[in-house]
């Protein structure tokens, strides 16, 4: 992608998209209800750190399940491979990411990109270096190449509200899938989902995904460069909840979403693409992140699985 162009792309498809309607925002708290329906952010961050920004691109908005990735991929640097397989599966639940998709005989959760899954791999976020939460924001931070924070209104709305992701994590605990306190892991998962980005953070986030897991504008190691592929490949499969198999199908590269409204996609070797729109369609993906990234994928013949 030549500069000028890209930017003069995104222009015209930030203003094309702006018309596009539909979809609600998330009223699950209403913390989310007070997003505006109207906001609408593009980036895109080469894997050589080039930056390319349209719109709302700066606008905070928390991260939810876009974080599942990072830390799984936290995870896999901690534990290891076999160590987090053997909590987490890797098989698309095909299922809305709040549901029970446990293995009946193990309670093992079917993959880290759903709720039972996320919080099996949160707890698994441990070493002797600094507490969980304090090593998960470095981490992001590592991605993003600045200092993060939480929505705390949105994290403390989340915790008293999230009956049912606690209980998935007393039915972990139940199985031995948490070896540990099941509010604990809650509390750290709620945290993580309320953690703040931007569309521009979500493109550079990708970006480290496509550049081998090194930030292209610090040179940071966000991840180990061994774990890429693996955190790459489950997005790919398990990404964008229970549209997992339409969105490969469609735009054909790893991404993950949140029902903050954003979406972070990546092209292996080439670029991290951040798209954030609050409004969703009924299985919590943006309406207008998918359009973003369906266009962009169609314009620049960008499917993966494309040999043209
Ligand atoms: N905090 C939300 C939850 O656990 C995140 C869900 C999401 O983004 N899909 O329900």
């Amino acid at each position: 992608m030549a500069t000028a162009p890209v930017q003069d792309y995104l222009e015209q498809l930030h203003a094309e998209l702006a018309q596009v309607s539909g979809g609600t925002i998330a009223d699950y708290i209403p913390e989310l209800t007070r997003a505006d329906p109207n906001w609408l952010g593009i980036a895109i961050a080469t894997a050589d750190g080039h930056i390319y920004q349209v719109g709302d691109s700066r606008q905070p908005f928390t991260v939810q399940s876009i974080s599942k990735a990072i830390a799984y991929g936290l995870a896999l640097s901690d534990q290891g491979l076999d160590a987090v397989l053997a909590k987490v599966g890797v098989e698309p639940s095909g299922e809305a990411f709040n549901s029970i998709s446990l293995e009946p005989d193990t309670g093992r959760p079917m993959n880290p990109m759903i709720n039972a899954g996320a919080i099996a791999t949160t707890a698994l976020v441990r070493d002797d270096r600094a507490p969980p939460l304090e090593r998960l924001l470095a981490t992001f931070a590592g991605y993003t190449g600045h200092a993060m924070d939480i929505d705390t209104a949105v994290f403390e709305s989340e915790r008293e509200t999230g009956h049912r992701n606690r209980a998935i994590a007393h039915l972990l605990r139940g199985y031995g899938i948490l070896e540990s306190s099941p509010e604990a892991a809650t509390d750290l998962y709620f945290q993580q989902c309320a953690i703040r980005v931007t569309a521009r953070d979500l493109a550079l986030m990708g970006a480290c995904l496509a550049n081998g897991g090194v930030n292209p504008v610090t040179g940071v190691v966000a991840l180990k460069r061994r774990y890429v592929d693996k955190v790459l490949a489950v997005m790919s499969t398990c990404g964008m909840y229970d549209y997992s198999g339409g969105w490969i199908f469609n735009v054909g590269m790893p991404a993950k979403s949140g029902v903050g409204g954003g979406i972070m996609a990546v092209l292996p070797g080439q670029f991290g693409l951040g798209v954030f729109s609050p409004p969703l369609d009924a299985k919590g993906n943006s309406v207008r992140g998918i359009e973003a990234c369906e266009r962009i994928s169609r314009d620049f013949g960008l499917h993966l699985f494309s040999v043209a």
